[in-house]
């Protein structure tokens, strides 16, 4: 990873256990401005449960959490979920149905009427849905709700964005061109991802790095090219075998 770009998210020795099993254990990790890193590993080796601490919505039982070098979460340190600059997106991301488009995306902005509505303008432009304003979200596809979604968690300008497997529920023919385009307009916004995912391919193609998570450590971290090339051990070959 370049040295030059600042650390937006900086993650150090994270812990969390439920019913006295380590389901996160001495997690790091670490993403510079316009970065992508991809936290990647099979289902149930403790991808989320990252996430969730790191968002603030779960607490580490040890280990520091990081943003834009202050620290939100360590001993003794806990800054809510809304005070932290960070952008959330999920795989099931819940527009409120019965708010229109344009509500769903202005919505928790702080910024008077006027003002609201031209940035909400301008965000549905960037995702394309320039008009789609006053619709409901029954009225649009998978495709259009999931660009819904990323217009509202790009609205209050995130330093970093959480990415928990949004692109899982879409289908093959929409993903690639969605994920593409989120990804671009977050990097060109200066935006830290973090993207989790459990998919190889998803994380060659779209990480700058990759940190391999098994059992709730991670086992390996680096360039997608050098991850792919010389895996840290069988298991990790074999997790990346498939790749095409
Ligand atoms: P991933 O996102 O990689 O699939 P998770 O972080 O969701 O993994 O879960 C890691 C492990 O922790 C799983 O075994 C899961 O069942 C367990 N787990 C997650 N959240 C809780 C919880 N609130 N209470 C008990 N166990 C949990
Ligand atoms: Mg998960």
């Amino acid at each position: 990873m370049p040295d030059t770009l600042p650390l937006r998210l900086d993650v150090t020795n994270l812990s969390r256990s439920f019913g006295g099993r380590k389901v996160v254990d001495g997690v790091s990790l670490s993403v510079a401005a316009g970065q992508v890193t991809c936290l990647l590993g099979p289902s149930g080796c403790g991808k989320s449960t990252t996430l969730r601490i790191i968002a603030g919505v779960d607490r580490a039982d040890a280990g520091e959490v990081r943003l834009d070098g202050q620290t939100v979460a360590g001993p003794g340190v806990h800054v809510p979920p809304e005070l932290r600059s960070v952008g959330l997106m999920f795989q099931d991301f819940a527009l409120f149905p019965h708010l229109t488009v344009a509500e769903n995306v202005g919505f928790g902005l702080r910024l008077d009427r006027a003002e609201k509505a031209r940035r909400v303008g301008e965000l549905l432009e960037k995702v394309d849905l320039g008009g789609f304003g006053p619709k409901h979200p029954h009225e649009l596809s998978g495709g259009e709700q999931q660009r819904v979604a990323l217009a509202r968690a790009l609205a209050p300008n995130p330093r970093v964005m959480l990415m928990d497997e949004p692109f899982s529920g879409l289908d093959n023919r929409l993903r690639d061109g969605i994920r593409d385009r989120t990804l671009d307009l977050l990097k060109e916004a200066g935006t830290a991802v973090l993207l989790v995912t459990h998919e190889p391919d998803e994380a060659m193609r779209m990480a700058d790095e990759i940190a391999l998570m098994r059992g709730g450590r991670i086992v390996q971290k680096g360039a997608p090219y050098n991850v792919y090339n010389a895996p840290v051990d069988k298991a990790a070959a074999a997790f990346f075998s498939d790749v095409n």
